[in-house]
């Protein structure tokens, strides 16, 4: 700390009695020590602690106010420290490195009482230790709380990257990540599962004739529309562009198929209306194909991509089966 003005002031009685770390003590009781202690004046930017120069020592902030920022987390700034408050007590305490850069966040006037200093004075006041008691309290909360907090916005941002803006569905990452599980969890019992491939027939005309904004009403519109025929184990995903995937997990290919056709004809059935004030319709094609054993999550897509085709190139708006070995049967 070459920065510190070392000074000999030692602190008045009155200043003594406003300082929160020293609430409900008597002066009496500690002024003794208090003449084995300093203040000096920190300049704005000054570090008083610094965890890879680690002093064991004890500040009280006096005047002004010092920032504690993590080591570890590009400068995060853990808390400011103000009048009457202190910083090191942790390192005096367990003799352990601080986790904390400390920093005077404006000039700033501190008592620097020696970590030996600090113990004897825990020593000769009850109610000093207890200051110590609710200080560490406040910041084992404090702390905690960070962490939650900081755990929920992490889990957020997660989730958010995982769901598809516009439609509101998972995306294909969160694809990737649950079908996996799926799959495998599927493999392993030999349980049923069929995946659903559905693309919006012609869906380049409805851009070129109505716009892009009336497009993505559209996207929106279908995506609505495999949601509200979903049960809560189904797992519908945009998977790109106007395509969507859907995972059905406990379901045969006879069952996938009826689903596949009840969404077919409901989008088929539905008037948009447009924010222009235009209506219109649209359908989809869509495939089917069923888990077969020792399947990935690609070559179940694949095959029912198989099957989109078939019914795109005979016709669209018509469901297609991939049955296995690449039969494929046309609803
Ligand atoms: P097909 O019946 O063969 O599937 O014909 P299609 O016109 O649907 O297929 P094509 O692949 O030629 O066109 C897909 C179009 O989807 C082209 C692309 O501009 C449009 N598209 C992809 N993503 C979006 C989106 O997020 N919003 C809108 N409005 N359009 C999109
Ligand atoms: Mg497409
Ligand atoms: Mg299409």
């Amino acid at each position: 700390m070459d920065s510190e003005q070392l000074e000999t002031l030692p602190i008045s009685r009155s200043e003594f009695s406003k300082l929160d770390v020293f609430q409900k003590v008597s002066f009496e009781s500690l002024a003794g020590y208090l003449l084995a202690c300093q203040t000096f004046t920190a300049d704005i930017g000054t570090v008083v602690i610094d965890p890879s120069h680690f002093e064991r020592r004890l500040i009280v902030v006096l005047d002004g106010s010092l920032e504690a920022r993590s080591v570890n987390s590009n400068g995060l700034i853990y808390s400011t420290i103000g009048v009457g408050q202190c910083a090191g007590e942790m390192s005096v305490f367990d003799n352990v490195q601080p986790s904390a850069r400390v920093v005077a966040k404006e000039k700033s006037r501190l008592l620097i009482i020696p970590a030996n200093v600090a113990m004897a004075m825990l020593n000769a006041s009850h109610d000093l230790c207890l200051n110590f008691l609710r200080i560490l309290s406040n910041r084992v909360r404090n702390n905690s709380n960070m962490v939650v907090e900081e755990r929920f916005h992490i889990r957020c941002i997660e989730e958010n990257s995982k769901v598809d803006i516009l439609t509101g569905l998972h995306n294909r990452r969160w694809l990737e990540e649950m079908f996996t599980r799926e799959i495998s969890r599927c493999n392993a019992g030999n349980f049923p599962l069929t995946s659903l491939m559905i693309d919006i027939d012609l869906f380049k005309n409805v851009n070129d004739t109505y716009g892009h904004l009336s497009g993505d009403q559209v996207l929106v519109h279908v995506a609505q529309v495999i949601a509200d025929n979903m049960r809560p184990t189904d797992m519908p995903v945009r998977y790109g562009g106007e395509e969507f995937a859907i995972f059905l997990p406990e379901t045969t290919i006879e069952n996938a198929r009826l689903i596949g056709e009840r969404l077919r004809k409901g989008i088929e059935a539905t008037e948009i209306q447009l924010d222009s004030g235009e209506t219109i319709r649209v359908t989809v094609s869509i495939g089917v194909a069923e888990r077969e054993a020792g399947d990935s999550v690609q070559s179940l897509i694949e095959r029912s991509d198989k099957a989109l085709y078939c019914a795109k190139e005979n016709g669209r708006n018509r469901v297609c089966l991939n049955t296995g070995d690449d039969s494929l049967y046309l609803v």
